[in-house]
């Protein structure tokens, strides 16, 4: 839902090579990525758009400023939360599998149950 969202917001077009931006060493447009390291999570940077086949020409520049520390401390933050609503969900989709799981077995049992008291009710005829 949310998490969604968030990708779905930053990934369409910002990872595609742009028209604008620096040329990298290789005189071609840089591509711009999104940085995704402890300290500078979230922060664009132009490079070689051949990264990905190498031969590339470790062109490297910052697009975004550098964030403030409480940016960063933000980030963290949204980061620890992410993880642990993952978690959480996993926690719970397992419990509901548990619970199905459960249901099957009472619903067995209630079958079985009602076939003995069919044969009982027999045996007393
Ligand atoms: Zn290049």
């Amino acid at each position: 839902m949310s998490e969604s969202h968030i990708t779905g917001s930053l990934g369409s077009g910002e990872s595609e090579a742009s028209t604008e931006g620096p040329k990298c060493y290789c005189n071609l447009r840089a591509k711009s990525t999104i940085a995704f390291t402890d300290e500078n999570f979230g922060r664009r940077f132009w490079g070689c758009v051949k990264f990905k086949d190498g031969g590339h020409c470790n062109y490297f520049a910052w697009r975004d400023p550098k964030m403030c520390s409480f940016g960063r401390r933000v980030i963290r933050q949204l980061r620890v939360m992410h993880a642990q609503s993952l978690g959480e969900q996993s926690a719970w989709e397992s419990n509901e599998r548990e619970l199905q799981h459960q249901t099957e077995v009472i619903v067995a049992m209630t079958e079985q149950h009602r076939a003995e008291i069919i044969n009982m009710s027999k045996q007393h005829r």
